[in-house]
């Protein structure tokens, strides 16, 4: 990898003509990541469960002169069937007919909790929403990736996910879900233009952070608009042959 994609400056009108599809789009990172992949052209699909929150990203890409109208889908990981995830692909079909990019960064924290004392159903729900759902995704949107000429698949991991650290439960285990996964695709596609790769935000200012440090001072951390620059490395043409790969933002 010549370029470092975490100090990576993307060029105007690096992801236009890409539609990108971002889980997890009404806050925090995702959020953050939707209007700068607008801003640089992108056809930005939101994904969230809240309906509200999806709106008022959709009214702040709006108000960006040149940003393409974006998309939205209602979606709750926690419980969407099988037939939830073919209708969003279909509609991803109807509306575009192909997928250049998917970020899948929707997560949940879970418990900070001992091993010895974790819940066993929030374990399952932790892995649930962070690791089963992303392969459903991945797995929904193939096809239509594999129609893209130059396609991307970022997934969003943590330091836990790469060294389990005490109290991090199913998220930590979760995250090194992520990893593999992430790597499998990437391996499965190493004959192919797709490339699946993880992105590592690193400390970030949003209400999954707060729940896991209440009590640290945030005005030392990094805004989510200050950990894209991987996020759009990854999804623009810069990094075509990067795969396999996880990367830091921090
Ligand atoms: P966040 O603000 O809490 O964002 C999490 C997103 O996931 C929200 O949009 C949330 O929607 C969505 N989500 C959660 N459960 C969902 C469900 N059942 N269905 C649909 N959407 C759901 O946290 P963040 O920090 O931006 O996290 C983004 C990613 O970065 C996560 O993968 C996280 O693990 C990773 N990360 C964060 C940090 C950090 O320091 N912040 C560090 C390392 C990795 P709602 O608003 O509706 O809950």
């Amino acid at each position: 990898m010549s370029i470092d994609p975490k100090t990576y400056t993307p060029p105007d009108g690096l992801l236009a003509g890409r539609v990108i599809l971002i889980t997890g789009a009404n806050d925090g990172i995702g959020r953050a990541l939707a209007l700068a992949a607008a801003r640089l052209g992108g056809q930005v699909v939101l994904h969230g469960r809240n309906t509200a929150g999806l709106e008022k990203v959709y009214d702040e890409i709006e108000a960006i002169d040149g940003a393409p109208r974006p998309s939205i889908a209602v979606l709750d990981l926690a419980n969407a069937n099988a037939e939830a995830y073919q209708s969003l692909a279909a509609s991803l079909d109807d509306e575009f007919g192909r997928l250049d990019g998917l970020v899948v960064n929707a997560a949940i924290l879970g418990e900070r909790f001992a091993i010895e004392q974790y819940d066993a159903v929030l374990w399952q729900r932790v892995m649930h929403v962070n690791l089963t759902t992303a392969f459903a995704l991945t797995q929904i949107c193939l096809p239509l990736l594999r129609r893209a000429d130059d396609p991307s698949v970022v997934y969003t991991t943590s330091s836990v996910g790469r060294r389990g650290k005490a109290f991090w439960g199913a998220y930590a285990v979760s995250k090194f879900g992520i990893e593999g996964l992430s790597q499998v695709l990437a391996d499965e596609h190493r004959h192919s233009a797709l490339r699946s790769n993880c992105v590592n935000p690193g400390a970030t200012r949003t209400k999954m952070r707060l729940a896991a440090y209440p009590a640290e001072d945030r005005s030392v951390l990094k805004g989510p608009d200050e950990v894209l620059a991987p996020y759009l490395y990854l999804l623009g043409p810069d990094s075509r042959g990067v795969t396999g790969q996880s990367v830091d933002a921090q």
